[in-house]
């Protein structure tokens, strides 16, 4: 399915839930993912239609229809039956929701469908947790299911940045996070790296930092038989690329020799820093938001 979508909303969808569905979008928009959508002004054999109308079951908010021969699913219902009072984040979670459907994600914590490698079936906080509260942010699952199904570019994995205290990791492989290793928090991504090599690629290897196992940096030489390699990155701009940045992070250690250490912070935000090095340039989305900082919860 491609991942450009276009939404249409119906004349008969009140003022509050277009509202919702703008937010909504935006929300998606802003997921480093391939998710690209945007509105239209009229209905087409491509676009996502939001509608009102009565849906008999009223427990229901809304519903939405799963992708179908390539095409995202072309309808989402708002329930005009339905039988509480929303506020504002309710409407906003169902259009997150619902537009998930859409994308072809079912709901997290049902059997039907296939469960994304490295996500969880209890992640009750998940947008696309069957059961509706009023989240309107994305888990670290969320995230993970998001990113495998629609990478920004086609044979890229995304390279996650974790961390635990001072201590960094990095993986494309979501599965190497397991509960034992469950004190990391996502702190962000860099980018995405291919899977495989390609022409103009170079290996990105994952190498311990100092002397803990806890702490890693990143290479594009290799510096040891432990060294592993995350995927591939290009040494020069491509089109659809960003930089790679390196920030150098200061740990002093008064009373230890040597007396100070340097973590890595590997990162596609730029900002003014001393100790910053462009090590290589990553397939990414160019977004306005920086990935929240996920919790991961098993
Ligand atoms: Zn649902």
């Amino acid at each position: 399915m491609a991942a450009s979508v276009q939404v249409y909303t119906s004349s008969e969808v009140t003022s509050e839930w277009r509202i919702a569905i703008n937010k909504a979008i935006n929300i998606w928009n802003d997921t480093n993912s391939g998710i690209n959508i945007t509105t239209v002004n009229t209905s087409t054999s491509l676009s996502v239609n939001v509608v009102m109308g009565e849906i008999g079951d009223r427990s229901h908010i809304a519903n939405g229809y799963y992708p179908y021969g390539g095409k995202p699913g072309t309808r989402i219902m708002i329930n005009t039956n339905f039988i509480n009072k929303l506020k504002d984040a309710d409407r906003l979670h169902t259009m997150i929701h619902e537009l998930g459907h859409t994308f072809g994600l079912r709901h997290t914590n049902e059997p039907a469908g296939y469960l994304i490698p490295c996500t969880s079936p209890k992640d009750i906080w998940s947008i696309m947790f069957g059961m509706h509260d009023d989240t309107t942010t994305f888990t670290y699952f969320d995230n993970v299911a998001i990113s495998t199904l629609y990478p920004v570019a086609l044979g890229t994995k995304k390279l996650y940045r974790y961390k635990k205290n001072q201590y960094y990791f990095y993986a494309t492989d979501a599965c190497e996070i397991t509960p034992s290793k469950d004190s990391y928090i996502l702190d962000g991504d860099a980018g995405y790296l291919h899977s495989t090599q390609i022409p103009g690629t170079v290996p990105l290897y994952r190498i311990l930092n100092g002397s803990t196992v806890k702490d890693h940096k990143l290479n594009k030489n290799q510096t040891s038989s432990n060294d592993v390699i995350l995927g591939y990155l290009y040494p020069t701009q491509q089109p659809g690329t960003t930089p790679l940045y390196s920030y150098g992070i200061y740990e002093s250690k008064p009373g230890q020799t040597p007396s100070y250490m340097y973590h890595y912070n590997y990162t596609t935000t730029n900002s003014e820093a001393i100790l910053k090095v462009i090590i290589g340039y990553v397939n990414n989305k160019t977004i306005t938001k920086e990935t929240p900082k996920y919790p991961i919860v098993f």
